[in-house]
């Protein structure tokens, strides 16, 4: 296959901008495209985190006591927006982070979805009432806004993860200040520009989106200003360890979503032709640059032979190239460092007694060019070694054999990570077993599907290094609101709580 001409995605990049109303594709981060490795220019201005927090905090003023069902018309004339103009926020999703075509559009359709469900949960932020034990008074819940909302981002979900935490937390009364991957400038400008429409239709305070754009230093000062109310960060687990404790420092909400290292047990009674396609999807699909992407394989050791061989078949036909192009399933790497990283865990894992079945070269690009691409791999383990325990972002996917479902479901616990997981059975007790208590210590847990692309509908997030943050669907949204407990005495006494007397 051959790869797209740089000329060629410069000026799709600005047919893309002149459609969703950039004006211009310059700024302060210099933008690439993992297609070619060549530059798009540079884009957004870094700016003042002070000054963008005092904007934030005065745009929460008014925001705040806007009624919810009104907030929620700024989402929904996003959303509409984001529909008009999938096609182009899908390309240049594709150019600026090389995701396939299918899966940059697949990307502007989960901001449509959260953009639908976040209107609908603008009539919807609702708490309980509670009976309460003293006569005459009422006991309830309600919720309120917090403040601004730093909302930190991955290179690899360049504009879903944003519009994840910025619907949710925009119809909940918080004003967003987004720091996008200092890789992907050009995706957060469109998306910012969207959004600016969208606040101008529908007469909403401009401060409500601000984007900050820079690297690790600007997400350092956002993370520790003491007028952001909740941080919202997804990246590494690396990240995530300098920013927990800064946030706990000043008691911040915070929600973390961190690395996964995401493995599939496939049962005796799998339906092989059903777990090959959904491990193909999760190991190679994203190049294996999703947080949910397969990692691990614990195949029964009946099942362990043919289901490797049939892997590996479909490993060494699967179309890699151009992410544009139709019909290629796997794009480049995000960079020369991830394609080092999947290189040196290739060596680390047959020092550690691995054994590689298929893939793990550098294929198409020439050595001299800045683009990396690489074939699928899969590696054979004896045992659950260091290296498997680490997170590679790349398709690189390790196998190991079980025998008992027990010492299936220890192998699978036993990472640091905890984000996402599946089985392959037709056995119910081992499925429901595998959701079980002491089943997967994760917080996504699938049958006969693999561990990636999850909807919007459900609460998304992981337990352990992953954070223990839960965004989207479900009622993630309490994530972004304080919660008063109300007791209203409509009698004429003052009973007191618990029988306690205190007459004067
Ligand atoms: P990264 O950690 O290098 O960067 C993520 C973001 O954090 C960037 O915007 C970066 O500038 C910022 N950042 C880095 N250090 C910071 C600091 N000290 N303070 C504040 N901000 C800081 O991650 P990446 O390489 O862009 O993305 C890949 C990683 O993200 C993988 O580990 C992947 O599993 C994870 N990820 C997790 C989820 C999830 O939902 N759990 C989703 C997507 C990606």
């Amino acid at each position: 296959m051959t790869l797209p001409s740089h000329d060629e995605l410069i000026s799709r990049v600005d047919a893309t901008f002149a459609g969703i109303g950039v004006t211009s594709r310059s700024g302060d981060l210099p933008s690439r495209t993992p297609i070619t490795g060549g530059s798009l220019g540079a884009g957004g201005a870094v700016g003042d985190v002070d000054k963008t927090v005092a904007a934030a905090h005065e745009a929460f003023l008014a925001w705040r006591t806007t009624p919810a069902p009104v907030r929620g018309n700024l989402v929904r004339r996003l959303g509409e927006l984001l529909r008009e103009h999938k096609d182009d926020l899908g390309a240049l999703v594709s150019i600026e982070a090389g995701k396939i075509r299918s899966e940059g559009l697949g990307e502007v359709q989960e901001m449509i979805d959260i953009c639908d469900f976040a209107v609908g949960l603008s009539r919807q932020l609702h708490g309980l009432t509670i009976a309460s034990e003293r006569p005459g008074h009422r006991l309830m819940e309600t919720w309120h806004p917090m403040g601004p909302c730093a909302v930190i981002t991955a290179f690899n979900f360049p504009v879903a993860v944003w519009s994840w935490n910025a619907a949710l937390a925009l119809v909940a009364g918080d004003p967003v200040i987004w720091k996008p991957s200092d890789k992907t400038p050009l995706t957060a400008m469109a998306c910012n520009a969207l959004f600016q429409r969208a606040a101008a239709d529908v007469g909403a305070p401009a401060a409500l989106n601000q984007v900050l754009y820079g690297g690790a230093d600007i997400g350092a000062a956002l993370v520790a200003h003491p007028d952001v109310a909740i941080v919202s960060a997804t990246g590494s687990t690396r990240m995530g360890r300098a920013v927990a404790p800064v946030v706990a420092g000043r008691f911040g909400r915070l929600i973390l979503e961190l690395g996964g290292n995401n493995a599939a047990i496939i049962a005796p009674t799998a339906d092989l032709d059903l777990a090959v396609r959904g491990i193909a999807f999760s190991a190679v699909g994203t190049a294996g640059q999703r947080c949910t992407s397969l990692r691990r394989l614990i195949a029964h050791r009946s099942v362990r032979d043919e289901l490797v061989d049939r892997l590996a078949a479909a490993y060494r036909s699967v179309p890699i190239g151009d992410p544009l192009a139709d019909g290629t399933l796997v794009g480049p790497l995000i960079d020369a460092q991830a394609f080092a990283n999947v290189a040196s865990a290739i060596d680390a894992a047959n020092q550690q007694g691995g054994e590689l079945v298929v893939g793990g070269d550098r294929v198409l690009a020439d050595a001299a060019s800045d683009a990396y691409y690489v074939a699928p791999a899969i590696m054979s383990m004896p045992a659950q070694t260091d290296i498997v325990r680490t997170e590679t972002f790349g398709p690189l996917l390790y196998v190991m054999t079980y025998d008992e479902l027990d010492e299936a479901v220890s192998i699978h616990n036993d990472v640091p990570q905890g984000l996402a997981s599946s089985i392959f059975t037709n056995d119910i007790r081992e499925a429901e077993r595998f959701m079980a208590a002491n089943g997967s210590d994760c917080g996504i847990a699938n049958v006969n599907i693999g561990p990636s692309g999850a909807e919007i509908g459900g609460a998304f997030g992981g337990e352990k290094e992953t954070g223990g943050g839960r965004e989207s669907g479900s009622d993630a949204w309490k994530s972004y609101m304080r919660r008063a407990t109300n007791t209203v005495n409509y009698s004429r006494d003052l009973p007191l709580a618990q029988g306690v007397s205190f007459d004067i």
